[in-house]
């Protein structure tokens, strides 16, 4: 599979009355066509700013500071707002976490579907109809909804329609940010089926950010675990998983409840993240972790490969193995 999407030592700031914060720390990774990559985290981990940055919507007090966003081989962080505009929607849409906020409630379904293509195309009002519908029935809406508000709609069925409007100009990478957090369980459920079918027919990719994995487990390809702005894991989801090695991801994975196997008690992670304007010397997850080593304290651990499975902790280094 081709690459699509290359990140590169991403670095975001906070300004903030005490200094800058870290919000995002040296993050890079590899999107392939057509491929699923969650990423999760508590709150505050980063996530969603490194969604924003790599989509090149911060807004102050956030800012990049450093490294590259490279789509299809060119570098979004040089280009202009103006030929920012033209890859919006046609190579990378984004749907937001919350649809109530971001449609708008004074406007009809089916006139904001309209303003998107008459933005970035140059169809006619038959030809905007015509593919409004279509977006609408890919996500299971009637297309007499067109004439809908979005108050007249459910959660699910504003967050479908957020999700239509995304895939109204064929994007190769839809970003996700939290799309289902204001969703109850079973509408949860059909969302993630519905994005599935889709990626599966039409073959776009997915950047997906959430903070509760059961959401992702059964859909993403590779998960990447975040914490304190930095990627501590990255892997097959089902091999992060199964075989979580950062101690911080092994605790995630011991606080949401499984359907399968046997029932167990479900365990917090004890201790608040670090930091970001002031952080620690060393690990940033030293002062929460089961593990921690005198090395720890001293040394911040790199994200070190092993295969297609990366994880950055001085566990799995093999220089404190030795
Ligand atoms: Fe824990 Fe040390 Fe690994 Fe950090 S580097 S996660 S403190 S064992």
């Amino acid at each position: 599979m081709s690459t699509i999407l290359q990140v590169r030592d991403l670095e975001v700031q906070y300004q903030t009355p005490n200094g800058p914060a870290q919000a995002v720390n040296g993050v890079s990774f590899d999107l392939a066509a057509g491929e699923f990559l969650a990423v999760v985290g508590e709150s505050g981990c980063g996530k969603s700013t490194m969604l924003f940055a790599i989509a090149q919507l911060l807004a102050y007090p956030a800012s990049q500071t450093g490294g590259q966003v490279l789509f299809d081989g060119v570098d979004l962080t040089t280009l202009d707002e103006e030929a920012l505009r033209l890859r919006r929607w046609r190579d990378i849409s984004v749907v937001m976490q919350s649809a109530m906020n971001a449609l708008n409630p004074t406007l009809t379904i089916g006139a904001q579907l309209a303003d998107t293509c008459r933005a970035h195309t140059t169809w006619d009002d038959k030809q905007i109809a015509e593919r409004s519908a279509e977006v609408l029935a890919m996500v299971s809406i009637d297309k007499a909804h067109l004439s809908s508000y979005p108050f007249q709609l459910s959660g699910g069925m504003r967050q479908r329609a957020m999700i239509a409007m995304a895939l109204l100009l064929e994007p190769k990478l839809i970003i996700m940010d939290e799309p289902t957090s204001a969703l109850d369980v079973v509408a949860q459920k059909s969302l993630m089926r519905q994005v599935e079918t889709l990626r599966q027919k039409l073959g776009f990719s997915v950047l997906f950010v959430t903070h509760d994995m059961s959401v992702v487990s059964h859909f993403s390809d590779r998960l990447a675990v975040m914490y304190a702005g930095e990627i501590v894991e990255l892997g097959e989801t089902r091999e992060v998983f199964d075989r979580p090695q950062h101690p911080y991801a092994t605790g995630l994975m011991e606080a949401f409840p499984s359907l399968l196997g046997q029932a167990k008690e479900l365990t917090g992670i004890p201790g608040n993240p670090p930091s970001l304007v002031n952080p620690p010397k060393g690990c940033l997850f030293a002062d929460r972790c089961p593990k921690v080593m005198e090395i720890c304290r001293e040394e911040a651990p790199e994200l070190v490969a092993n295969g297609p499975h990366s994880v950055r902790c001085h566990l799995v280094n093999p220089k404190v193995r030795a």
